[in-house]
């Protein structure tokens, strides 16, 4: 990797494959955003503005409305950031430097961990759902303080996308109806509580494979969008809406460690993947069922 970094290999690749911005776009899944990193992330976002137009879920929607050929002002492709989990620094830090390029990031909220933000049980949520695996006293240097329901509600009113992560971050595989509705139709109900209207998008937890079709199938009944953590470029020509890309780029992430990230060639190991969600979850019917549903 540091001899590609070396060579510039990064920048020519990203050169050759930018994502085309009449119909492409990068979707960017983060973390951990603590205050310790807050120039680090600023530094990866003034490089990525170089190269890409930091923009929004509305803007991203437009891919799929926009008329072929119809003419755009801005050359660079869209670039979206979105923050898994709804920790409290992604309130206090991602948002307000998001902001300052312009931006407004999908903050993917976990209810069950936003609701114990003010009491004592946050810590042991974070320990046994996020981070199972998290040994002793590790969380002091972790950050594992959600952001609570008013400040989820402040981040919608500034213009930022609320989306869907369960209602306790779980695994979607092999969940009985009845679990299915409470992880993802409860969740997205309480989130829409919050902020006072629907939350269009949906991220799963853990790992690509993390999911299977009756879960999707009820994503889809009550999301537009639905985000696995599957590394590719978003493309509305081949790509529906309740099936997209994104790629782990972290706010800890060194410059040569993030510019390879961007430039792409690290996609090229997840097609294989790409092409077996996409045949686990072909959709049954062209239409999605959210459409016909009354947003709240
Ligand atoms: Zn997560």
């Amino acid at each position: 990797m540091q001899a590609a970094v070396a060579g510039h290999a990064d920048e020519l690749f990203l050169q050759f494959h930018k994502p085309d911005p009449r119909s492409q776009a990068l979707v960017v899944a983060m973390h951990e955003t603590p205050a310790n990193l807050e120039s680090s992330l600023r530094a990866q976002l003034d490089w990525a503005s170089k190269h890409f137009r930091i923009g929004t879920l509305d803007d991203l929607a437009e891919l799929w409305t926009r008329r072929n050929g119809e003419a755009i002002a801005d050359r660079r492709p869209l670039l979206l950031f979105t923050f898994d989990d709804g920790r409290e620094s992604n309130y206090t830090i991602a948002a307000p430097v998001l902001e300052s390029f312009g931006g407004r990031g999908v903050f993917f909220i976990v209810p069950g961990f936003a609701e114990d933000a003010l009491t004592d049980h946050s810590l042991s949520f974070y320990r046994s759902r996020f981070n199972p695996d998290c040994g002793p006293n590790r969380e002091v240097c972790e950050d594992w303080r959600p952001m609570n329901p008013a400040q989820i509600a402040d981040l919608a009113n500034r213009g930022h996308s609320i989306g869907n992560h369960t209602s306790t971050h779980r695994r979607l595989q092999n969940l009985s109806p009845a679990e299915l509705e409470f992880e993802i139709g409860d969740s997205a109900r309480r989130l829409a509580s919050w902020i006072g209207k629907a939350a269009d998008a949906f991220a799963w937890t853990f790992s690509w494979d993390a999911i299977d079709k009756d879960a999707w199938e009820v994503v889809r009944r009550y999301h537009r969008f639905c985000f696995a953590p599957c590394a590719g470029v978003v493309d509305a020509s081949s790509d529906d809406p309740s099936l997209l890309w994104r790629r782990e780029i972290e706010a800890r992430y060194s410059p040569p460690e993030y510019r390879l990230c961007y430039s792409g060639l690290m996609d090229l190991w997840w097609a294989g993947r790409r092409k077996q969600l996409r045949r686990m979850l072909k959709p049954t019917s062209g239409i999605p069922e959210w459409s016909s549903r009354t947003k709240a």
